[in-house]
């Protein structure tokens, strides 16, 4: 028995549950369960667990039993039965296999998409959207891809806080426009924090208005952008503004991107929104829709999934 709560309270992530009966006459006894021993608690200071009660004794000739059932660190351990009988304790398995362990990663199919990711666009409809002025998303659907058609911002059925985003987009073939009006769109995340979607080959513009940009507030590190047509990838890492009970922003947002694969943010704490000329926080719920920006550039987009984090 004791060597049984020393394994369990040696072992991460384990939990045991001890049971001690005493037997009087009369198939009277008392029982005394201990449970939870947590990682590196001692069986002795886990009295304050104890759950002390009276029972009747199954018959025996014994005046003294004592089992513990013990969950491991150990997949192929599992659950661990030990039992008191005739002065020898004995162990068994008795659950198999235990639930993995805390701390070990979930499988996930890579993909693409990955198989824990919310699809939000695969070509064929956009079931996950609607219009921002309320009512279905009316963006084109052509040849596997949303075309922007002056309808107005569309936006996710769905809210989102924390996530990992992709999102494929190509700015018109035939270039028209400079600068900002020239295959601009953007990926405003929780509604409100920009990145900037641009045609940004060699289309000079303000640095923190091309591609890769977060709006207004921060220049891509590098202009990592393929030439109008051509299919282009956002890969977005991003956290959401943390509030203390009073409202107040005491972590701001971050976010990571990816143009193409090539860094362009690199854990960027957001100033506020984008919208803002003086970017500042707003108060706004811990989720919101994802927005794409239709600016009036007919911007292709396919294959966007995300993953909640
Ligand atoms: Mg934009």
């Amino acid at each position: 028995m004791w060597g049984g709560a020393e394994l369990c309270s040696g072992a991460e992530d384990s939990e045991a549950i001890l049971a001690v009966q005493a037997q009087g006459e009369a198939n009277r006894c008392w029982t005394v369960i201990w449970s939870g021993f947590g990682p590196g608690q001692s069986f002795w200071l886990s009295w304050r667990k104890a759950l002390v009660f009276p029972g009747i004794a199954l018959p025996r000739r014994s005046g003294f039993t004592a089992g513990c059932i013990m969950k491991t660190q150990y997949p192929r351990y599992g659950w661990l039965m030990g039992l008191m009988l005739g002065g020898m304790f004995l162990f068994g398995i008795v659950g198999g296999r235990s639930a993995d362990p805390a701390g070990v990663p979930r499988v996930v199919d890579p993909g693409p998409p990955p198989s824990d990711a919310i699809v939000l666009f695969d070509g064929r409809n956009l079931d996950a959207w609607e219009s921002e002025q309320g009512g279905p998303a009316r963006w084109r659907i052509e040849d596997g891809a949303m075309v922007i058609n002056g309808t107005g911002n569309i936006r996710t059925r769905r809210a989102f806080g924390d996530c990992q985003l992709h999102i494929e987009w190509a700015t018109p073939e035939k270039v028209e426009g400079e600068g900002q009006g020239r295959g601009n769109s953007g990926v405003f995340l929780m509604a409100r924090y920009e990145v900037q979607i641009l045609d940004s080959w060699r289309n000079p513009t303000y640095v923190t208005g091309q591609a890769g940009a977060i709006y207004g507030q921060a220049a891509p590190l590098v202009n990592a952008s393929r030439p109008p047509g051509q299919w282009q990838t956002y890969d977005i890492i991003f956290r959401a503004p943390r509030r203390d009970g009073s409202g107040k922003v005491v972590r701001p947002a971050t976010i990571t991107v990816l143009h193409n694969g090539v860094v362009v943010q690199d854990h960027f704490e957001i100033q506020g929104s984008t919208y803002l000329e003086r970017p500042q926080y707003e108060s706004h719920p811990d989720k919101l829709p994802l927005v794409l920006q239709d600016h009036g550039n007919p911007v292709r987009f396919r294959n966007i999934w995300i993953r909640e984090l």
